[in-house]
């Protein structure tokens, strides 16, 4: 039999080894699946609602040890293991306020002979392959509205957050979701590409590009329902009227929080050439203050890369800057092992000929760079391929929006940064990907509409 080992990031020992699933087993639940969806979508929503709510009940009941898992097998500082969670209570009750009028039939036309009308109904059965930085947020994106409109859903969740995957099952299934409506799936990629293969009605993948694109030729040619939520290099420009300590001390936390394992995790940083060095001199005086250490103890800021190569395509980054001449201001290197560290980083003085301000770095690694003008600083947000989130620090509303409007990202903040609402679709732009959730967007987008056209003899 195959298996699946989970082991802790933050200092390389094993937890445990999990039975994987096969291309029989894939199949078998795909199967089920789709013999369990007619019965699911027949149940009534609020007895569909009914489920949410005591799996949003257990949630609370567990968030500690739910919180401890999840920073045990990602490495996750264990105080942003429980913000995750309490966010998500958050998001299940956007949900469950939102979908009765989401998913509600309208009718659209209506007079007194012909009526229109749009049911939304269930898209089917619904894969989710996730990911592993926010396992709980990216995962219930989609498996909580999937389920409330009628879906089974077959979730795959990374091999770097299973434990966490099987929780949240665990949790649906005591909570009254029948075990063939949800079905985890345990392994690493090949699960998923073998999960690909079955007959599903619709595909929510959260993960890198490559994979995406992978998964994008795997599909094509049938004509299932696909989004992808892809990288980002997130830029922000800091205006030349902006506070630059304030601006710093938030652009700092939005670059390293989660250990800069954020989808939106600001990557990229533009400052106007008036305010640049002290907004740096900020920025590094608050990157120092951020405690890098045992991802479970209360006061870490900084914990564990999940993912070991991660390391590598940090210091290729780190080598290739410095080659190319950038400043070097505050780290730099891997931590001592065992486990998976790097030094919160920092350079000045970047450019967008090095990687580290074109190639997600998805670490505690940020180029920061001078630019002269809002000209300057829009062409070079808009100088990449993908299109994620983007931001701007200035206290003039009216400039604010000018330069937001000029900036291709599926999410713009003012002031802010490294943020997601469950009130507003999150979606991103090129290759950050296609489709989207949260909002009420998010809850339609797991059905079709179906129109009827009705007469009246
Ligand atoms: P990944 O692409 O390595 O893996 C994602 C999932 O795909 C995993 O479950 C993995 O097992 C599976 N997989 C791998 N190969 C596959 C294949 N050939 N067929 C089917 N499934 C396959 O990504 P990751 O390292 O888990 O996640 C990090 C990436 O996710 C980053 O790029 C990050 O920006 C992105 N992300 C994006 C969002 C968003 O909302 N846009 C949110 C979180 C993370």
């Amino acid at each position: 039999m195959t298996t699946l080992a989970i082991d802790n990031p933050a200092t390389g020992e094993r937890i445990t080894e999990l039975p994987a699933d096969d291309a029989a087993s894939v199949a078998a639940k795909a199967a089920a699946a789709r013999a369990a969806q007619p019965g699911w979508a027949a149940v009534p929503l609020a007895v569909r609602k009914a489920c949410i709510t005591r799996f949003r009940a257990g949630i609370v009941r567990e968030l500690d040890t739910l919180a401890a898992t999840m920073t045990r097998e990602t490495g996750k500082p264990i105080r942003m293991s429980r913000n995750e969670l309490n966010g998500l209570l958050g998001r299940i009750d956007f949900f469950l306020a939102e979908v009765d009028g989401a998913a509600a039939s309208e009718t659209v036309f209506d007079d007194g002979g012909m009526k229109e009308q749009i049911q939304h109904v269930p898209l089917g059965v619904v894969a989710n392959i996730s990911a592993w930085n926010y396992p709980w947020f990216v995962g219930c994106n989609v498996i909580v509205p999937a389920l409330l409109t009628g879906n089974t859903v077959l979730y795959k969740p990374s091999e770097y957050a299973t434990l966490t995957g099987l929780e949240i099952a665990r949790l649906l299934h005591e909570a009254g979701v029948p075990q063939d409506v949800f079905i985890p799936l345990v392994g690493a990629g090949a699960v998923g590409a073998a999960l690909l293969a079955q007959p599903i009605d619709g595909l929510f993948f959260t993960g890198s590009h490559a994979t995406g694109a992978k998964i994008a030729q795997a599909v094509g040619g049938r004509f299932i329902k696909l989004q992808l939520e892809l990288g980002g290099k997130d830029p922000t420009y800091v205006c030349d009227d902006a506070d630059p300590k304030a601006a710093a001390e938030s652009l700092a936390d939005g670059a390293m929080y989660n250990t800069g394992q954020s989808c939106c995790s600001v990557e990229r940083i533009y400052v106007h050439e008036k305010i640049h060095d002290a907004f740096v001199a900020a920025f590094v005086d608050t990157v120092k203050t951020f405690k890098v250490g045992d991802p479970l103890s209360e006061d870490t800021y900084i914990g564990a890369l999940t993912r070991a190569p991660q390391l590598e395509l940090l210091e290729a980054q780190v080598a290739d800057a410095r080659a190319k001449g950038a400043v070097l201001l505050a780290g730099g290197r891997r931590g001592a092992g065992p486990g998976n560290w790097f030094e919160p980083t920092v350079f000045a003085h970047v450019n967008h000929g090095m990687a580290l301000m074109r190639e997600e770095s998805f670490g505690p690694v940020i180029g920061i760079q001078k630019v002269g003008g809002d000209g300057e600083a829009v062409a070079l947000m808009n100088d990449t391929r993908y299109g994620l989130t983007a931001g701007v620090y200035t206290p003039d509303a009216q400039r604010a929006q000018a330069l937001l409007a000029q900036v291709n990202a599926g999410s713009v903040y003012w002031n802010c940064c490294d943020r997601v609402s469950p009130r507003l679709p999150w979606s991103g732009v090129g290759d950050s990907g296609v489709g989207l959730t949260l909002s009420r967007y998010g809850i339609q987008t797991f059905t079709r509409p179906k129109a009827w056209h009705l007469r009246q003899t």
